[in-house]
């Protein structure tokens, strides 16, 4: 999609914070963070909406979504436990879809958004 911008970020013509790359996904430092730790995790190939996928990016979606725990353990917010054996650090995994969905780029991605509380989280 030649107008897309996130096409332009996986194609390199837009500069991005990459913080994970494969053949099928990249992920990026969210331009304007909502939270200490702030990436978006995308396909590749353009996907407009989550609406807009089908059973043939079941296997897309899946592995979008399991790169998500992994990710946030490298940038910092993983699941861990404190001093006291207690749950600690996680994060917030949003889609937005469409004009009420909040939805501003329409290229499918996954947020990640996490790190030390208070932050304002929602987007
Ligand atoms: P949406 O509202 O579509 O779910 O989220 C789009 C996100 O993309 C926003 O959080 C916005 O800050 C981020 N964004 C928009 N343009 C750019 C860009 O050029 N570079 C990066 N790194 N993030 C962007
Ligand atoms: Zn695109």
């Amino acid at each position: 999609m030649s107008n897309c911008i996130f096409c332009k970020i996986v194609a390199k013509q837009i500069p991005s914070s990459v913080v994970y790359e494969d053949e099928e996904f990249l992920a990026f430092k969210d331009i304007h963070p909502a939270a200490p730790v702030h990436f978006l995790i995308i396909p590749k190939q353009h996907v407009e909406t989550l609406s807009d996928t089908a059973a043939e990016h079941v296997p897309v979606l899946g592995k979008m979504l399991a790169l998500v725990p992994r990710l946030a353990q490298e940038q910092g917010c993983g699941l861990g436990k404190d001093a006291e054996g207690n749950v600690s650090g996680g994060y917030k995994t949003l889609i937005n879809t469409g004009p009420d969905g909040g939805q501003e780029v329409y290229h499918l991605h996954i947020h990640v958004i996490g790190g030390p509380q208070p932050w304002r989280g929602q987007r």
